[in-house]
């Protein structure tokens, strides 16, 4: 295997724009300490720094072709401390800054400035964190980069981390881009966001396509002078509205080693989910390659105070419980004042990664359902359901007020854009949580994993709201179901064709057992309900409960074939009035199909959970996964929904990974509250045996009925229990 392919544990120390104070410190011994004391195996060294005033056209290290950052004189910072760095077992890369220059060098340079329609440079309109610009990937810029990228490698380091570029909203409309985009698509870049011309479509995948054209250059670039280099670039998380900075996982994954993306924590009233870290690290996984999750080791904006511990800590395991890698950055003004605050929570978990390297070697999620993430409808999505921009309001009452919205209806294009990205992502975010939460083990997939092979190995695929699927994609779908598979959806999945074009007629209807679609109930957020029937999806439920009803709702008439167990309430449009008895139509659907078996829900159910986390929504989604899994499931645990439990393998080996989010009740969390006297419950053939990974104690592990038991006494933070044969 190579070095990247193994577990990576990732940091980067960070001296601003006091470089030279690397000068005043003993380098052995500093890289001693990244060994020994963070327990690191791979550390990002500045090549080029991204401080004010964008001065990343400046090094840390030696080369006739770049000016010098001045402070370091001829001390070159990188060749200096890789002798250091290799010897306590370091790999090295140079973090190379891409995407903030200053005023003064793009002046310097005419024409290389990302450009908005109006002619102007984006970084006047928004000065770059307070001042300086940003360069185009397109422009002869690019060359320069790579110049930049050839000369870094020949210190004799292993790779660079690109910093940017980011392509930034809005943008580019510079000479290169209009050129290039005229030699691809025979016209001139719309001018405006507007989707409906599908010029303006072909914008947002020329931007995209150029990200990936700029990498894979960058690549080429670095191999000229070492075959084995390294590289990787921000790849973009999951989150609504990615398109508009040009992020695509799946278009830059092929020409980079690992897919990182960065996930920060920042205290404050935007309560951040529970499980940040693992959002995005499931995220990261499906692309395929060794992943990275970015998070600093910092108090959000106060950069030079430590992630409090549990955070600290939460950040490592919840990634790698994904089968992800960590990195942190730790800035070095911290370590003047709290270094053994900073470290502490580090060496430990860390320590915990490096001692058992072994078992987070090679491995591979055991899950069998698999939750869909539709990058295509993260970027084309916009519904054609006028009732989607009925502004609703948030339904909370404050001092005599409900806010209840204004009833109007959106007609801006880029409100309407906005009002689709954030449903796309609070519905990745819905699913995750209520699948997490239930310890049901899951892997997220990518679009192009909708393909025959690649679902072959899952019991349930949940779409969620895939509004935007290709003909093969649905084909794929339908192959799934046809080979004995279920599945889950909502709302206005398969409606639209990979590029957002609605279509005549939804392929995917009849599978789900829908025979027509009447419009949609106006949005609410507040004194709306469903009704639950008695049915195994709604178990949770009494027969004849109410359940919040999402905010989002269509009226779908179900199949013959199709059973209804909840039905959606006739809306009572105003709070503290009478209940209006039912409305007639399903707020669930579900058939058998073959040997499969299809839920569908004719609402936004996962936007409606990732944005209330309302308990019921969550049952819902949990039972319809565990009816249509139709089996006993792969796992169970009586631990609280705060436990994060991922099943990974190893060989004949189950790896079945703690992760303790219990904590004070509020971020940051300061507290982990252990969890004690938990039982696994796994179905098994044959005999077992189970201990734990913190210190390799067995575990009382007992079969019955083909069902493996296994007695967890305590789970503090972190912990993998690991289940063998024999
Ligand atoms: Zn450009």
């Amino acid at each position: 295997m190579k070095w990247w392919e193994r577990p990576v544990r990732m940091m980067r120390q960070d001296y601003i724009t006091d470089l030279q104070r690397v000068k005043e410190v003993d380098l052995d011994a500093l890289a001693r300490r990244k060994r020994e004391e963070w327990h690191i195996n791979c550390e990002w060294v500045i090549g080029t720094p991204g401080v004010a005033p964008g001065l990343g056209w400046q090094t840390t290290f030696d080369t006739p072709k770049f000016p010098k950052f001045e402070a370091l004189g001829d001390f070159d910072l990188v060749r200096s401390y890789l002798p250091h760095a290799r010897k306590y077992g370091i790999h090295v890369l140079a973090y190379l800054n891409m995407h903030w220059f200053s005023y003064d060098f793009a002046e310097a340079h005419p024409g290389w400035e990302q450009v908005r329609a109006d002619g102007s440079a984006y970084g006047r309109h928004y000065p770059l964190y307070g001042n300086g610009t940003t360069l185009c990937v397109n422009s002869p810029w690019r060359d320069w980069a790579f110049d930049m990228i050839r000369e870094a490698i020949k210190t004799g380091i292993d790779g660079c981390f690109l910093d940017g570029p980011v392509i930034y909203p809005g943008c580019c409309y510079c000479p290169a881009c209009r050129e290039k985009f005229r030699q691809c698509y025979g016209q001139p870049i719309p001018e405006a966001e507007d989707w409906n011309n599908p010029l303006w479509k072909d914008f947002i995948d020329f931007r995209e396509n150029s990200m990936a054209d700029f990498l894979r250059d960058a690549q080429s670039a670095m191999r000229e002078i070492d075959p084995q280099g390294v590289v990787f670039l921000n790849a973009g998380s999951w989150h609504g509205g990615g398109w508009r900075v040009a992020r695509d996982m799946e278009k830059v994954g092929p020409y980079q080693n690992f897919n990182g993306a960065e996930a920060f924590f920042h205290p404050g009233p935007d309560d951040h989910a529970l499980l940040f870290w693992a959002t995005a690290a499931k995220h990261l996984v499906a692309g395929g390659k060794p992943a990275v999750v970015f998070s600093h080791h910092a108090l959000g904006s106060y950069h030079y105070i430590p992630l409090p511990p549990v955070e600290a800590a939460l950040s490592v395991a919840q990634a790698v419980a994904c089968g992800a890698n960590p990195w942190f950055a730790i800035f070095d003004y911290a370590m003047d004042h709290s270094a053994e605050k900073s470290i502490a929570p580090m060496r430990r978990i860390n320590g915990f990664l490096e001692a058992r390297d072994e078992y987070f070697t090679r491995t591979e999620s055991a899950a069998d359902i698999a939750l869909l993430y539709s990058s295509n409808s993260n970027k084309y999505y916009l519904s054609e359901q006028a009732e989607m921009y009925r502004d609703p309001g948030t339904g909370r009452e404050q001092d005599l007020i409900a806010d209840t919205g204004t009833g109007e209806i959106q007609i801006n294009w880029s409100v309407r854009k906005s009002i689709c990205d954030a449903v796309q992502g609070n519905a990745y975010l819905g699913y995750f949580n209520a699948l997490t939460r239930a310890h049901l083990p899951f892997d997220v997939i990518l679009g192009s994993g909708l393909n025959a092979e690649d679902l072959k190995r899952y019991r349930v695929l949940i779409l969620g709201n895939a509004s935007c699927l290709s003909d093969d994609q649905i084909a794929a779908v339908l192959g799934f179901v046809d080979a004995g598979g279920s599945v889950m959806a909502e709302f206005e999945t398969g409606e639209y064709d990979e590029r957002g074009q609605k279509r005549m007629e939804n392929p995917l209807r009849a599978l789900f057992g829908v025979r027509s679609v009447d419009g949609m109930f106006a949005p609410a957020t507040a004194e709306e309900y469903i009704r639950a029937d008695a049915h195994d999806i709604t178990s949770a439920f009494g027969d004849g409960e109410w359940i919040p009803r999402p905010v989002f709702v269509l009226k779908a008439r179900p199949m013959q074939d199709a059973t209804t167990p909840a039905e959606v309430l006739a809306p009572i449009g105003q709070v503290y009035t009478a209940p209006q008895g039912g409305s007639g139509y399903p707020a669930v659907i579900a058939r058998q199909a073959g040997q499969g078996r299809t839920v569908y829900f004719p609402h936004l159910l996962g936007d409606f959970l990732g944005r209330s986390k309302i308990h019921q929504a969550e049952d819902l989604i949990t039972g319809a996964v565990e009816w249509a899994y139709n089996a006993p499931l792969p796992l169970s645990c009586d631990a609280p929904p705060s436990l994060q439990v991922e099943l990974r393998r190893q060989g004949d080996r189950l790896l079945v990974h703690l992760v303790n989010n219990t904590g004070d009740m509020q971020r940051p969390i300061t507290q982990t509250i252990p969890i004690r006297d938990i039982t696994l419950r796994l179905p098994w053939q044959g005999i077992a045996r189970a201990y734990r990974l913190s210190d390799m104690s067995g575990l009382p592990a007992r079969i019955e009925a083909g069902s493996l038991e296994i007695s967890v006494p305590v789970v503090e933070l972190y912990e993998v229990v690991v289940i063998a044969k024999g």
